[in-house]
């Protein structure tokens, strides 16, 4: 395992009072190991679970050839004259195959999913045809379909011996249906990350409580929980925490036996009562950032090895300021959570929109604005700024729907330049 002090090295240019997000996570990324104990687990209990190893098809699907139409079924060389008149000899329903023998000039009626009769390969949908009862016939124009229409072709979905699903891939409920449509029954899946949190600040009030003058009340916990259920984390709430150095201590020693990360929020800046910064600095591996984005710029980073634990936990000391909890989550710990966890999916991309709005951005930091995008009358994407933009601000994170992200060399933003956006949906 590399050392923080040879990490820091490799990077050319590293500098932890300015370090820019792409170094921050590339850093980052070198801290962890893939958790890579697998347990298993009934599909039904599988949702956002990562796939510990590929998946592959033990059967075509689908396993026959069969129709996509409530229709008839006839042999596709008959088309080519004007309309077509077929004797409808049979029916074929899903689940049983007909095996009648089809003439030339017979079709046989069929449901959706049955198999296609030996010797057809086509299916008009019944909307499409005249019927007559009294001759069992059914009429339609020859030119309104092609040889082959309306088939699904055995295997076409998937090869026996292809692999269905891969080694890393979250779960997500098209991948488990998949998975069903196999017959798989269990799955292996990587363990799920346990994440301590905790709050720090004398001044921080836990929901339930008076508040005293100067006091608020505990937000940062709440959204972090969120933050790590959606992400399918196992979470240990550590609850709040006082600017009590001994307390502090007992918090973080109880992360490091129980946690595969602990994340904190507060007391990571240079301010007097900032004690997390130096017991991290003293109990743990750690690196103290300004990270050159905003919000979020305080950040401490490292791990705390224990001797009975085969894995060091992962430490985030984030900065107290709610929306900088959020943004520094979404930017940087989202990512190395995910990396964790052994997931291999490629983040969601980020939207283009035009800015409604003015935006005064300094170039060196990457800047984070909460903003509201819609669609405009021309279907395009517009993003607007949503509310008041001060870091302790969480009306207007609450607003929003993604976060704006203008790039670290970028400057400012005029109305009507293009911008991009990392949505919530799929984040928050
Ligand atoms: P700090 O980095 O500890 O100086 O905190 C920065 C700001 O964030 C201060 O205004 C704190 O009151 C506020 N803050 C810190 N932790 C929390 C929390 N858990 N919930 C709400 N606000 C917080
Ligand atoms: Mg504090």
């Amino acid at each position: 395992m590399k050392s923080l002090q040879q990490i820091a090295a490799e990077l050319s240019g590293y500098d932890p009072k300015a370090l820019p997000v792409d170094q921050a996570l590339a850093f980052l990324a070198q801290l962890v190991e893939p958790l890579c104990e697998v347990e298993e687990l009934e599909l039904a209990h599988s949702c956002d679970r990562i796939l510990a190893e590929d998946l592959i098809s033990p059967l075509d699907v689908p396993p026959h050839d069969n129709s996509a139409m409530d229709g008839y079924a006839f042999s596709g060389a008959a088309l080519g004259g004007e309309t077509l008149a077929l004797h409808v000899t049979g029916t074929a329903l899903a689940g049983k195959a007909w095996t009648g023998q089809v003439d030339p000039g017979q079709c046989v009626r069929i449901m959706t999913g049955a198999i296609m009769p030996k010797g057809l390969d086509t299916v008009i949908p019944q909307e499409m045809v005249t019927f007559d009862p009294a001759e069992s016939t059914i009429r339609f124009p020859s030119n309104s379909l092609q040889p082959g229409d309306n088939r699904r072709l055995r295997g076409e979905d998937l090869r026996c011996g292809s692999i269905a699903l891969q080694r890393g891939q979250r779960l997500g409920p098209a991948r488990l249906g998949l998975a069903a449509s196999l017959g798989v029954e269990r799955l292996k899946v990587y363990r799920r990350p346990r994440v301590a949190c905790l709050s720090t600040g004398d001044e921080i009030t836990a929901a339930g409580q008076a508040l005293r003058e100067g006091a608020v009340y505990d937000s940062n916990r709440y959204s972090l929980i969120g933050l790590l259920q959606r992400l399918d984390c196992e979470v240990i709430d550590l609850g709040l925490i006082p600017d009590h150095p001994p307390s502090l201590r007992a918090a973080f020693e109880a992360a490091a036996e129980q946690a595969d990360v602990v994340i904190s929020s507060g007391g990571v800046s240079v301010g007097e009562a900032d004690h997390t910064r130096a017991l991290l600095d003293e109990m743990a591996d750690m690196v103290f950032w300004r990270v050159a984005m905003r919000p979020g710029r305080p950040l401490a980073a490292g791990r705390i090895a224990r001797k009975n634990k085969p894995r060091p936990t992962l430490v985030f000391g984030l900065p107290g300021n709610p929306v900088a909890v959020m943004v520094t989550f979404l930017a940087l710990v989202r990512p190395t959570l995910l990396q964790l966890m052994g997931c291999s999916d490629a983040p969601p991309p980020l939207l283009r929109a035009r800015s409604l709005s003015n935006l005064r951005k300094k170039p060196g930091r990457t800047e984070y604005q909460r903003g509201w995008v819609s669609a405009n009358a021309n279907g395009g994407l517009e993003v607007s700024v949503a509310g008041n933009q001060g870091s302790g601000v969480l009306s207007s994170m609450a607003q929003a729907n993604g976060l704006i992200v203008l790039p670290h060399e970028g400057g400012s933003v005029q109305i009507g330049d293009p911008v991009e956006v990392m949505m919530f949906e799929g984040y928050l």
